[in-house]
């Protein structure tokens, strides 16, 4: 009934669902017009190969990314082109997309170029435009300035502007800020979230950061192992997290020892397992402190949704049936002894 309810917004709206690829492992998830959501997780849980799969760099094996309706892997050509068009890319090191030997100019002119706005006149308006929309300026100035002239943040409001320059419906920021100074990460993520407003855009971010979400995102999907094992509304995942690793992730970012280590490394147990060969069951049993023998190590749990918009792939959230009928988890049960 759910997957049935997803596919109805999907052709409702038009959204975006992501199926299973090997490193992002039967991940689904849609996202709605003019939403800012965030994709949370460690390094090696599968975040740059769903950008990947998201921007139809590389298709997945089973599964689909559907985008307004239509499913990625029947795009070619043209179509895949206009794909493209319609979804904006700002990488997470702003010097290694910009091409060394072009031009502000030059480098925004590139994609208007490919995607056949011939006039130069109309695409010197646009460059223009975009400068402005990302606050680089004087324009005048920066359209012959070379990316080796700009600093990390100027570098990153140029990978912007070209991102931006098609009119994207959707925009995946991957580690936007990670790579720049921290003096300007605050501007350049407010920079997005006002462009998002103004355009109504749909923008994605990739994070490991759990620590600075709330004020980008209006929606959270913790991945682990290839999966998102949480998502919520923000606030609700911030203050009530409900699976054992999101509160790892949490309780290592207020740990004072840990207190400025943004990356999501301190979760006690070790390190997230091979994306190869994950472990069966729960992909977090052996790093989880809550974990059922008999259970959490052999079944893999689904989805449950403890409140409206609130999904957990925890067995601990497992809905029972206690003597007056209600559903509760179990945490509940133990409480209640
Ligand atoms: Fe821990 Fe079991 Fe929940 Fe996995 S399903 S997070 S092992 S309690
Ligand atoms: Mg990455």
């Amino acid at each position: 009934a759910n997957g049935l309810h997803t596919w109805f917004e999907l052709r409702q709206w038009g959204f975006l669902r992501v199926g299973a690829v090997r490193a992002v492992d039967d991940v689904s998830f849609t996202l709605a017009r003019g939403e800012a959501v965030a994709f949370v997780g460690e390094s090696g849980c599968g975040k740059s190969s769903l950008v990947r799969t998201l921007l139809g760099l590389h298709r997945p094996t089973l599964g689909e990314v559907r985008f307004e309706g239509v499913s990625l892997a029947g795009l070619k050509g043209a179509a895949l082109k206009a794909y493209r068009a319609r979804v904006g890319y700002v990488q997470q090191d702003p010097f290694g997309a910009l091409p060394p030997f072009l031009d502000v100019r030059r480098i925004l002119a590139e994609p208007l170029k490919v995607h056949g706005v011939k006039d130069r006149a109309e695409r010197e308006r646009r460059i223009r435009a975009a400068l402005e929309e990302v606050r680089l300026t004087p324009v005048e100035e920066v359209l012959g300035k070379f990316p080796h002239m700009l600093s990390g943040g100027q570098q990153q409001r140029v990978v912007i502007a070209r991102a931006l320059i098609l009119e994207p419906a959707l925009v995946i920021a991957d580690e936007p800020v990670s790579m720049l100074d921290a003096s300007v990460r605050v501007e350049i993520l407010e920079l997005l979230r006002n462009i998002q407003h103004r355009r109504g855009l749909t923008l994605a971010f990739v994070t490991h950061d759990l620590a600075t979400v709330r004020h980008y995102a209006e929606r959270i999907f913790v991945l682990y192992a290839g999966k998102v094992v949480e998502s919520a509304p923000v606030e609700d995942l911030l203050d009530a997290p409900q699976h054992p690793y999101t509160r790892a992730l949490l309780a290592a970012l207020s740990d004072p020892d840990a207190a400025n280590a943004t990356r999501l490394r301190e979760v006690p147990g070790g390190e997230p397992p091979s994306l190869i060969d994950p472990p069966a069951g729960c992909r977090f049993h052996p790093r989880c402190s809550r974990a059922m023998e008999g259970l959490c190590d052999r079944e893999l749990p689904p989805d449950f949704t403890p409140r409206p918009g609130h999904s957990v792939a925890c067995w601990l959230h497992e809905p029972l049936s206690d003597d007056s009928g209600h559903p509760m988890t179990l945490d509940g049960r133990r409480t209640a002894g």
